[in-house]
């Protein structure tokens, strides 16, 4: 079943039965005929559609962040700002769609050759809902330009946006069979990668889901990207200004609620700065984080996406307090509504769960390192692989540490986020390929050789 309950009030507000298997073949029907005509589709029109997409999410932003605030309690100036990235994603396919797709030609020792780049097919999209809409955008936008075409199943918790994207990719001219929405249950997601009609798979979401979605692509020999979890750490070897460095660790670990895949969840401090460093976060973290209503631009901490999701991380936080670890500020639920209080924990060690985890809510995890050596032993010492940021002022340095950690991202001097051009993705248990940037286009294509 797909429904919106509102996380503020825990109302339920619209329910929608789920496809039907007969619904869901059709829909493969649609995207399976659709790619003859869209890979026909010379590249300018293409490029222009997904040009036409980004100024109608430009246009349509209230609106959808509207959508989002409603579905999984985002707050709208947060939402805004996710449709902001949208927008760039298409826009950058768009303008740079022709170029990434020319011919590249090889000097082959027995003669001339190119590497043409073409569609593979129609593709599963399997989306989350802690960016209804950026998610999307990153799968789709490369795609349509490519001249793939996409079915999508999205979270079953955000219909509405799944129905907004589809009714503004028609509106932008992607032809009604070039990008389908399928209310589709994830139980039906197995079958529906068995059929050979579907060339591949992009699943956004959980490591659970990552290892189901992972295992019948392998079984059926379809393409697979995958982007899951991850726990990021953030080391501070040194800093300027310690406030400064204390509000943009929080601000980036809180961020949508802390429900970023690729938020820094756990802040590594050298022991020199570490006392000083948990004060002034505890302080900041329990004064600033103030739950309130996502529909009020004012609001500091919103609710989670749904009162599991914020069940669950609360239990989270119970048992790594129940493990030994120590509970700085928050840990409580608040209801009515799915919220939870900005919390911070110290005092984490290899033996409790939350060492290992990933905790997808507004709670910080610091971990003390005795030296620079130990900051990256712990930073490492995690099943994910996604992001990890370095704070310090001596780039060179900075860089030094960056060039040890197990990462498919690094940041320096700044924590999370993503922008249109460079690529996004992880290693270990984060997944595997990439989206973003000139790698985002090349995931479920055809690099064909041709020897001249
Ligand atoms: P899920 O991974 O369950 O949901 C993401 C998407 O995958 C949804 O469309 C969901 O469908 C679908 N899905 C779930 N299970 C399967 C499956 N076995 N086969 C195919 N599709 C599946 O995320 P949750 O909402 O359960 O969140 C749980 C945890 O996942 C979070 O706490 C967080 O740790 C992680 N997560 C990470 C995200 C990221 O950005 N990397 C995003 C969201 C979650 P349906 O909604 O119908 O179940």
């Amino acid at each position: 079943m797909y429904s919106v309950t509102d996380p503020t009030t825990g109302e339920l507000l619209e329910e929608l039965p789920n496809a039907t298997d007969e619904e869901v073949r059709d829909a493969i029907g649609r995207v399976h005929r659709g790619y003859e005509s869209w890979r026909r589709t010379p590249l300018t029109e293409r490029v222009a559609v997904v040009a036409r997409a980004a100024e109608l999410f430009a246009e349509r932003a209230d609106e959808l962040a509207a959508i989002m605030t409603s579905e999984m309690g985002k707050r709208i100036n947060e939402g805004r700002g996710e449709i902001g990235i949208v927008v760039d994603i298409f826009e950058y396919y768009a303008t740079n769609g022709p170029a990434l797709l020319a011919d590249v030609p090889i000097r082959s020792r027995s003669g001339d050759a190119v590497i043409r780049k073409e569609p593979i097919g129609a593709l599963l999209g399997v989306m989350p809902w802690n960016f209804p809409c950026y998610q999307v955008a990153r799968f789709v936008a490369p795609n349509l330009v490519l001249g793939n075409t996409i079915l999508l199943k999205h979270a079953s918790i955000c219909p509405r946006s799944a129905a907004a994207i589809e009714r503004l990719l028609h509106d932008a001219g992607v032809p009604e069979d070039a990008y389908v929405n399928v209310f589709a249950s994830s139980r039906q997601v197995p079958w529906m990668l068995a059929d050979p009609r579907l060339q591949g798979v992009s699943l956004t979401g959980s490591e659970q889901a990552g290892v189901s979605v992972a295992a019948e692509a392998g079984r059926n020999l379809k393409r697979c990207v995958l982007e899951l979890g991850g726990s990021d750490p953030l080391i501070v070897l040194d800093t300027h200004d310690l406030d400064e460095t204390v509000k943009a660790t929080a601000t980036a670990r809180m961020r949508n609620c802390g429900q970023s895949c690729n938020a820094p969840k756990r802040m590594i401090v050298l022991a020199d700065l570490y006392d000083d460093f948990v004060d002034r976060l505890t302080k900041h973290v329990s004064a600033h984080y103030q739950p309130g209503d996502p529909a009020d631009p004012a609001t500091t901490l919103p609710p989670l996406a749904s009162a599991t999701a914020a069940d669950e991380v609360a239990a989270q936080v119970a048992t790594a307090v129940r493990q030994g670890a120590t509970l700085r500020t928050g840990g409580n639920r608040i209801g009515p509504g799915a919220y939870l209080e900005a919390t911070v924990l110290t005092d984490v060690t290899p033996d409790m769960d939350a060492y290992h985890e990933e905790i997808f809510g507004p709670v910080v995890l610091v971990f003390r390192a005795e030296t620079e050596e130990e900051a990256i032993a712990i930073a490492n010492d995690s099943p994910f692989g996604l992001g990890a940021s370095v704070f310090g002022t001596d780039p060179v340095r900075g860089r030094a540490v960056a060039d040890r950690i197990e990462a498919g991202m690094v940041y320096l001097n700044r924590a999370g986020g993503s922008v249109a051009d460079v690529p996004f993705g992880g290693i270990k248990r984060s997944g595997m390929g990439r989206e973003l940037g000139a790698l985002g286009i090349e995931e479920f294509m055809n690099k064909k050789s041709i020897r001249l």
